[in-house]
């Protein structure tokens, strides 16, 4: 049986992370994937010659941040891209109404109106909430305050239901009535354009990683960890898990003994949604040249609502869908043909002959991978944001566990996964890691490795 200090389950943001760390402070670290890759949820298919990210793509939010000053010490190219969560005005948005017509500069404006005005009346009623109450709950208060006609109404209930869909890949009734009082965009928000997972990529480098490890059993004690991976079985003093909160839910990894309430607490609490993705890549451009968002409202947009114009990664026209919450869980049952068919459907709805046969396609199916089962956290109706940090444990200073789901500042982002794992490896070597240093320490690592 191979010893060490520590090990890492799981070699996505957060585990390697705290691996990098641990190893550069002179620890023996093994980090045991059962993928055959690195990356977790963040993972850049290129098989099409250009990249393609079919987990996280956008920083959301460059101001302040730790993580935007690691991938800025590292050199790695963004683009501005300031629409990627779910926004109703600011950058170009081409708006659809109800019946597929584009909406002209004064209905778009009142547009924006109304759903700020309804924005405005949601954080009263959020804050004047008890438990109990879901985001369903409160946006009706709010929409019955606003006093607009009910099929202005109809559109605003449908943009909440989708935001909530996009944010936490839950349905707005299932979430705490605190769902997304995380949800604040600091600054710009870019994304990649040689694919996000350069980034785990590059800190991992040179770590023991041991892929297509699949782990079943953590045993643990006051003495130490004994981790069970098939027959074979791994010690150490100490454990970080990082596999996502999908996999804890499903129970496919036996604790012994079982996990304390205080973190199994969380675990049953927290929900764990559905976000899926759907590129599409088109022979020409049929929406406009400045255009940085297409979303169809009311019954136009009852599916696929948002469309995402990617095109600057590829050079190729290309259009990024999502499909998440209840839709995103049934729309993984369809082949990709059907769900490509429909999604274009939508489109020839706003555009009509204009949108040519897709020339390819990418389909996510997160809600089905063993190895997440699901997306990204959320606030279950019956949880609190003090379940995310509770998750993080330590149990008897042998079980840490880190992870998007275990940072209660901004949960579900690769943010959220880089600072838990910094988290985990700071309280296992009980001191502060500089985050300036640990940048500096990759690109050493990197030069000396080129020479
Ligand atoms: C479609 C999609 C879009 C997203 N978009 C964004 C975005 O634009 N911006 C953003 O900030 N965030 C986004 N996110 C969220 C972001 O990707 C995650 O929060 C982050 O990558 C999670 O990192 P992690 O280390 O917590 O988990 P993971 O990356 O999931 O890493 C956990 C690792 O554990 C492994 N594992 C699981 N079970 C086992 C086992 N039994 N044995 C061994 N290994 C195991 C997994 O294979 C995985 O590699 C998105 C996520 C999805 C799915």
């Amino acid at each position: 049986m191979s010893t060490f200090d520590t090990i890492v389950i799981g070699a996505g943001m957060s585990g390697l992370t705290s691996a990098r760390m641990l190893a550069d402070a002179g620890q023996s670290v093994v980090v045991l994937e059962g993928r055959d890759r690195i990356g977790g949820r963040m993972h850049t298919d290129r098989g099409a010659g250009f990249p393609v990210d079919l987990g996280a793509s956008w920083i959301h939010g460059i101001e302040d941040s730790p993580l935007w000053s690691l991938v800025h010490a590292l050199r790695i190219p963004a683009i501005e891209y300031t629409v990627g969560s779910f926004q109703v005005g600011g950058r170009p948005i081409e708006n659809f109404d109800g019946d597929g017509h584009p909406m002209d500069e004064a209905a778009t404006a009142q547009w924006i109106a109304d759903v700020d005005m309804a924005d405005r009346l949601l954080v009263e009623e959020i804050a004047a909430s008890s438990p109990g109450d879901t985001y369903l709950d409160v946006t009706e208060r709010a929409l019955d305050r606003s006093g607009f006609a009910p099929e202005r109404i109809d559109d605003i209930r449908e943009f909440f239901r989708h935001r909530v869909e996009e944010q936490c890949g839950a349905w707005i009734g299932d979430l705490d009535a605190h769902g997304l009082d995380e949800d604040a965009i600091e600054g710009d928000e870019v994304i990649f354009p040689r694919g996000y997972d350069e980034l785990p990529r590059r800190i991992g480098s040179g770590l023991d990683v041991r892929l297509e490890t699949v782990v079943t059993r953590v045993s643990w004690s006051h003495d130490g960890v004994v981790v069970h991976a098939g027959e074979t079985q791994y010690r150490a003093a100490r454990a970080i898990v990082t596999v996502p909160l999908g996999v804890l839910k499903a129970g496919t990894i036996a604790f012994e003994p079982a996990l304390p309430d205080a973190v199994a607490g969380p675990v049953s609490r927290l929900g764990m949604g559905v976000f899926n993705k759907v590129f599409v890549q088109f022979p020409e451009r049929f929406w406009n040249e400045e255009t940085y968002v297409i979303r169809a409202l009311g019954e136009a947009g009852e599916h696929w609502h948002s469309w995402y114009d990617v095109s600057a990664v590829s050079g190729i026209p290309t259009l990024l869908t999502f499909a998440a919450g209840p839709f995103g869980r049934r729309m993984q049952e369809l082949p990709d043909a059907e769900i490509v068919a429909d999604a274009v459907s939508a489109l020839r709805f706003l555009y009509s002959d204009a949108v040519g046969e897709p020339l390819a396609h990418w389909v996510t199916r997160w809600g089905e991978d063993e190895f997440s089962n699901g997306s990204y956290s959320h606030l279950a109706l019956g949880s609190t944001h003090h379940d995310h940090d509770a998750l993080a444990g330590p149990v008897d200073e042998v079980l840490h566990f880190a992870g998007e789901a275990t940072w209660g500042d901004e949960p579900a982002t690769v943010g959220a996964a880089f600072y838990s794992g910094h988290r985990a490896a700071e309280r296992i070597l009980d001191r502060s890691v500089d985050l300036t240093e640990f940048a500096a320490r990759i690109t050493a690592r990197e030069q000396t490795e080129a020479r």
